[in-house]
């Protein structure tokens, strides 16, 4: 058996790896079978192998932790601060989106209800996906005075006889507000139009979280 043993010896760190051909395979383990020696050496390489692999591990550890430099320190905090600000704008952009597709039509006093029709009809005929609320003096009152809700009382003095606000049309579509703007800014009974598209994004951002 010695001379088989050799050969075994020989194959059996490809063994361990299982890299060998069926037929060398075979070999080993019909050897190990009856060959205690080989058995042994085979725990023994594979015993090896498995502190081989704890070092490693180790290494890998040591390499991290010796890398983290000041250096690279800075750099990952950098790559953190630009994701940050990165979220950020994305953010900002998002609520601009938002609050630029929304506009506010003020309406004259002396307007007819016929021309108010015509203002909203001409609206839902060039907007698409349109949400459209019509808000009268009184609403806009109302409105104003629950918004002070602690200071209620400034505005005990105006009712519907003097209410110094204007009604409107309030929107929010779509469809690019320079074209609504372009279709109705001409027809009568509108003061004047309220919109966000030419804001500064990052204040309109700020403002919002003030509030
Ligand atoms: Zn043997």
């Amino acid at each position: 058996m010695k001379n088989e043993c050799d050969i075994v010896k020989d194959l059996l760190f490809s063994y361990n790896d299982g890299v060998l051909s069926s037929a060398s395979k075979e070999l080993v383990e019909n050897h190990l079978k009856t060959c205690e020696n080989c058995k042994n050496a085979l725990e023994e390489i594979k015993s090896e192998n498995e502190k081989r692999k704890a070092v490693k591990e180790i290494d890998i550890f040591k390499y991290v932790k010796r890398n983290l430099t000041k250096k690279n320190i800075i750099i990952l905090i950098g790559l953190i601060v630009l994701l940050l600000i990165i979220m950020f704008n994305i953010l900002v952009f998002k609520n601009y989106n938002e609050i630029a597709s929304t506009a506010e039509i003020y309406l004259k006093d002396d307007i007819t209800e016929e021309q108010v029709e015509n203002i909203k009809n001409k609206i839902i005929e060039v907007s698409e996906n349109l949400e459209l609320e019509y808000v009268s003096k009184d609403k806009a009152l109302e409105r104003l005075k629950n918004n002070f809700n602690d200071n209620q009382n400034l505005l005990d003095g105006y009712n519907s006889q003097n209410n110094p606000l204007q009604a409107s049309i309030a929107i929010k579509t779509n469809t690019n507000i320079q074209t609504i703007i372009d279709n109705i800014q001409n027809m009568p009974g509108i003061s004047n139009i309220k919109t966000h598209i030419n804001c500064n994004p990052y204040e309109l951002f700020i403002s919002k979280l003030m509030q």
